[in-house]
């Protein structure tokens, strides 16, 4: 039997691998920080606080729609919910609530599949689709929360954070320089490795950085 997220092989019928889990386990309770976070980030430099206030409040505001979109119904709060809803469903249990602001539902939502992530590692068919789209997720918010300007986007960190979980974090070429390194997790990646990281060559397991 293998791990339905990352296709590792198991040696006990379940649905996760323990590394899958666990980057599950952490993204899960890293979510609803990085969601209130995001409302520092939806005007285009505001969280670094230039600009006369004035200037700031009598001009018509620009707002950065990709971090409008992950804030909105629809965003980051309904992908939490939808599998909340999913994994409850799978239980026969009734359909959770939605109730309270978009900060309390992706709160309710994180913390009611934390709660049941036992369950879903050895039970629920979904949790490879789960953790995959759960480690997308926490991707592209990371992503919008990278203060650094844009460059050129080489693909995602391969590193191996321990026991198969893939670190995932966006990998870029900083203008000016050839030194790249993860922001998230610190691995190196000099130039000669990254035409493996922009084809992709590196999404699999078997072919992770050490
Ligand atoms: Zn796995
Ligand atoms: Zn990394």
């Amino acid at each position: 039997m293998n791990c339905t997220a990352c296709h590792a092989a198991l040696d006990a019928p379940a649905q996760l691998c323990t590394g899958c889990l666990r980057g599950l386990d952490t993204r899960l309770a890293e979510l609803p920080a990085q969601y209130l976070l995001l409302a520092e980030h939806l005007r285009p430099g505001a969280a670094r606080g230039d600009g006369p206030m004035a200037l700031v409040r009598e001009a018509p505001l620009p707002v950065r729609e990709d971090v409008l979109d992950m804030r909105a119904e629809g965003g980051l709060v309904t992908t939490l919910e939808s599998w909340r809803e999913a994994m409850q469903d799978a239980r026969g249990w009734g359909r959770p609530a939605r109730a309270g602001t978009v900060e309390r539902r992706v709160m309710a939502a994180a913390r009611g599949l934390q709660m049941n992530l036992d369950w879903i590692a050895s039970e629920f068919e979904a949790a490879g689709d789960m953790a995959r789209e759960i480690r997308a997720l926490a991707g592209q918010a990371a992503a919008l929360l990278d203060p650094a300007p844009p460059t050129l986007r080489l693909g995602d960190c391969a590193a191996d954070l321990g026991a198969g979980d893939i670190c995932g974090a966006p990998l870029r070429v900083p203008a000016g320089t050839a030194e790249v390194r993860c922001r998230r997790c610190g691995a190196d990646y000099p130039p000669h490795t990254w035409l493996t990281l922009a084809t992709g060559a590196w999404a699999t397991p078997e072919g992770a950085a050490a």
